[in-house]
């Protein structure tokens, strides 16, 4: 089994429910077991022109196969409506597999670590519920280093 961190989003029908079917499709996982996940958090779209975003982090144990967990992930963000119109466009649901134990992976249909967590407050502030401030996650740079690099204003804790 490894630690496996996933981020989730969503900016469609109703994002908390959405974070909330994903949290109970996760426990349902094969040879996975979940750890638990961090409060949501909301927070103006990057692009102009989107709804609100609703993220959180979910932590689970797995011994999947790292394409197989991504394809498992893909099929439950189709399962809530997910569509893929343009590049991040609005969504019902996106599950991205940030950290996958200590693993470096690089495939074409997957790169963990998440290639841009280290620069998104909203996977930062939920992951640092859940994993411990000193994990290494950019260029030696730990949790915490980030956390105090990474200023984010309008970024409000909600209960999940
Ligand atoms: P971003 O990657 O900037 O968060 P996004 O999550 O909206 O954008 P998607 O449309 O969900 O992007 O995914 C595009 C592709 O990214 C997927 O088809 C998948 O193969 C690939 N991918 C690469 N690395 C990962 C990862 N760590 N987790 C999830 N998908 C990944
Ligand atoms: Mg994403
Ligand atoms: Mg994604």
């Amino acid at each position: 089994m490894e630690r496996v961190y996933i981020g989730m989003g969503s900016n469609l029908a109703d994002p908390a429910d959405q974070l909330r079917s994903a949290v109970e499709a996760l426990t349902q996982l094969p040879e996975s077991r979940f750890v638990g996940v961090s409060a949501f958090y909301q927070s103006d779209s990057l692009l102009p022109g989107q709804p609100r975003y609703t993220n959180a982090v979910a932590a689970i144990d797995s011994s999947l196969a790292p394409l197989d967990l991504l394809d498992a992930l893909q099929a439950i963000e189709l399962d809530q409506g997910r569509e893929r119109l343009e590049r991040w466009g609005p969504r019902t649901l996106d599950l991205d597999i940030l950290l996958f134990g200590d693993r470096l992976i690089d495939e074409p249909r997957l790169k963990v670590p998440h290639y841009h967590m280290h620069a998104r407050p909203f996977v930062l502030y939920p992951l640092a519920e859940l994993a411990p401030a000193s994990l290494e996650l950019a260029d030696g740079r730990t949790l915490a280093q980030l956390l105090s690099d990474c200023l984010f204003i309008g970024l409000e804790r909600i209960a999940s």
